[in-house]
């Protein structure tokens, strides 16, 4: 019986229990067994109680559930090469020799490369006589699957990251919310949403609040944007409009790569509008609760691919990552998702905007 291993890593987003789910009862479904690990690596290189073996009903109830209920962390000791060869040993003390990640590139490539090291680090297992050459024999291969959990629609090569629709959702909840205190008293608010490198939450929530601005990393206002914004919002407001709202992603940047910080706007609209003006920075609502339906239901079909994925794989079968593409759910190159990623974040040190939006799969916005 094969034993699958099943963790989730990086910054937790809603959805990422619905991927726990499938991933534990396919592989049940498929004859294997399922082991859930806790806290991230921080379990694979702890091992003990943080690896546990999984049973159809320990996900009961799973798929509303917000967070991450088998924990994530950010694990320091695994990013060296020691604290894989004590996760090596975990994974192989519990007969487990496939992984499926849900996480961010960080925690996608981490887990390549410790596929890429594993023959290595059985090598050193037996040379240290930590284990013998008889308990090695057996896990010759490390099937690595990921799966992107990150509320920012960060990743490159999928359409949607498994938790961005449940965030974008409650985003719009928020703006909602705010808009109505916002008509009634006249005033304006600058909103600030999560997205240090990626502006999807903030874009898309502009597109479906009707927000007059929006600030994005990848694509940063032009030179006079002050001006430009006093100016759009003004004309808004001589149209009738009783409230002005204005989001910005926490990684806003001018052309000089300069952070435009919310109280940057709030005092231009005080100032030099005249308006009573208010920022409010959302914060963890956006990550916490229940995940919407479109991530439920792209959690368990990505989760059960992930499985076909695992048992489908061949010592040359390059790591894959489970996508959504055009409402398909496919496999990719996981190394290649993570290099098209980092290259948006390279256009926009660069400052090639333009790049960073074409590869964003955005260039429409103006
Ligand atoms: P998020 O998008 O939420 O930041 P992430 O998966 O990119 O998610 P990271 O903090 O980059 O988050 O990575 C999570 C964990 O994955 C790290 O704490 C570390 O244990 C492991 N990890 C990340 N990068 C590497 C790497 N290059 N080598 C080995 N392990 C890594």
């Amino acid at each position: 019986k094969r034993r699958i291993g099943v963790m989730t890593s990086g910054g937790d987003a809603p959805g990422m229990n619905g991927c726990v789910r499938a991933v534990v009862r396919m592989s049940i479904a498929r004859g294997c067994e399922a082991y859930g690990i806790y806290e991230g690596y921080e379990g694979l290189v702890q091992g003990g109680k943080l690896i546990k073996q999984m049973k159809w009903s320990d996900v009961r109830g799973w798929l509303s559930e917000g967070g991450t209920l088998i924990g994530t962390a950010r694990c320091a000791a695994f990013r060296e090469r020691p604290g894989r060869l004590q996760a090596a040993k975990n994974l192989i003390v519990h007969g487990i020799d496939a992984l499926v990640i849900c996480g961010g590139d960080g925690s996608l490539t981490g887990a390549d490369i410790l596929r890429d090291e594993w023959q290595g680090l059985l090598k050193e297992l037996v040379s240290n006589k930590e284990l013998n050459q008889d308990q090695v024999e057996p896990f010759k291969h490390l099937n690595i699957v990921g799966m992107v959990g990150s509320i920012d629609n960060d990743m490159s090569l999928t359409d949607a990251t498994i938790g961005c629709y449940s965030s974008l959702s409650r985003i719009c909840e928020m703006v909602d919310v705010i808009d109505s205190t916002a008509s009634s008293h006249q005033r304006a608010f600058v909103i600030e949403v999560m997205g240090r490198h990626c502006g999807w939450l903030a874009l898309m929530a502009g597109v479906s609040t009707g927000a007059d601005f929006v600030f994005m990393p990848e694509k940063p206002p032009s030179e006079n944007w002050e001006a430009q914004m006093c100016s759009l919002v003004s004309k808004h407001r001589k149209l009738g409009k009783r409230k002005t709202i204005v989001i910005i992603a926490e990684g806003a940047q001018d052309r000089s790569l300069n952070k435009i910080p919310p109280t940057k706007v709030k005092d231009l609209l005080s100032n030099e509008l005249g308006l009573d003006t208010r920022i409010t920075t959302l914060g963890h609502v956006q990550r916490g609760g229940s995940p919407c339906a479109y991530d439920r239901q792209l959690s368990t079909l990505q989760g059960v691919e992930a499985v076909q994925a695992v048992l489908d794989a061949t010592p040359e079968t390059p790591t894959p990552v489970i996508s959504v593409i055009e409402n398909k759910i496919v496999r990719k190159g996981l190394i290649e998702a993570v290099k098209a990623t980092h290259e948006v974040t390279n256009a926009i040190k660069a400052k090639n905007f333009d790049r960073a939006m074409l590869l964003r799969d955005a260039e429409f916005v103006e």
